[in-house]
């Protein structure tokens, strides 16, 4: 179980993704500062933690944007090991800012990171991360190589894959490249299953995925491709990383009556990222029929919005009302 804990102001990141659930960035930035007061953030996280009876695992940095653009992210790591020192920390980034030796430095306490590597190429990079201009692959690549060699939590490297973009031989020959420097302990493959901030993207099919993963999983051949393109046995220094494909959790969720109570909860998260009625109902123990039955009330109401993604339903809060 993990609590999510989000430093940042919508929609202030470095990168504008064009997969990104949290909606179009609207401040395209590099600079970091106390963009939510820590005070603020650190009363909330310990209330929450108080009053909470389900257990908890893990706090996480996410949300609205990159957390390590939050200039006071260490001092937040640090009250956090203080005052919860059974919680594990996972930091979710964007990997941007680890060309910054003190970023890299703030964050080499928390337990895992996550970090984002969808384009080794200036192309790729550009077209699905629609970066901050100072940006560049290389340097984020090269930033990454330097936080591994520090870091002894867990590294996974995370990969978004767009379809005809970053699932070529050549970019997934590049991205093997970088994993091989960046030596994470696992690499993740992700792909679209929520509402993006563009209509075109598709998510990847099963057997695009399982291409991907064999390409990056496999040891570099001597000309540096993939070795799913022939065999490699024998290199020196050659690393072969596990990986794993992805996928959201089917649960049919609670039997829990939805209460009055819970309506600001709902509506907050819907505000943060698009939820199915199955994401609900598993997030807060409620029964799926029950959100249903809600979601259909508050779209008459024309507080929420549904979009889908192939099949699946999901609603966002897209006006921001957190009480009715
Ligand atoms: S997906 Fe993450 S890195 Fe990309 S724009 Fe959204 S918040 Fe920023």
């Amino acid at each position: 179980m993990s609590l999510g804990v989000d430093l940042m102001l919508a929609k202030t990141c470095s990168l504008d993704c064009i997969y990104c659930e949290c909606g179009q960035t609207t401040d395209l930035t590099l600079e970091r500062k106390e963009y939510v007061d820590v005070a603020e953030i650190t009363h909330e996280l310990d209330s929450f933690v108080a009053q909470w009876k389900g257990g908890l695992d893990w706090i996480t940095f996410s949300g609205f944007g990159e957390p390590t653009l939050h200039s006071r992210i260490d001092e937040i790591i640090e009250h956090i090991k203080n005052k919860h020192p059974d919680k594990k920390i996972a930091l979710l980034t964007n990997s941007t800012l680890f060309t910054e030796k003190e970023v890299r430095k703030s964050v080499l306490n928390v337990d895992l990171v996550s970090a984002s590597l969808d384009g080794a190429t200036e192309r790729s990079f550009a077209k699905i991360n629609r970066p901050h201009p100072a940006l560049s692959p290389d340097s984020i690549i090269d930033g990454l190589v330097s936080f591994r060699g520090g870091f002894t939590g867990a590294l996974m490297l995370e990969i978004f894959i767009v379809p005809g973009i970053n699932d070529t031989s050549q970019e997934l020959a590049v991205l093997k490249k970088a994993a091989d420097l960046i030596r994470p302990d696992r690499f993740q493959i992700n792909t679209l299953d929520r509402p993006g901030t563009v209509d075109w993207v598709v998510p990847a099919s099963h057997d695009c995925l399982k291409r991907v993963e064999a390409a990056l999983g496999s040891p570099l051949s001597m000309d540096g491709r993939s070795s799913i393109e022939g065999t490699s046995a024998g290199l020196a220094g050659e690393s072969k990383c596990s990986g794993e494909i992805l996928t959201r959790e089917k649960d049919v969720g609670g039997s829990g009556k939805i209460y009055g109570d819970f309506m600001p909860q709902v509506l907050e998260a819907l505000k943060r990222r698009p939820l199915s009625a199955e994401d609900i109902a598993k997030i807060f123990g409620f029964d799926k029929k029950e959100v249903e039955t809600l979601m259909e009330k508050l779209l008459k109401k024309n507080i929420i919005e549904k979009k889908s993604v192939g099949k699946e339903v999901f609603y966002t809060n897209c006006h921001g009302q957190t009480s009715l």
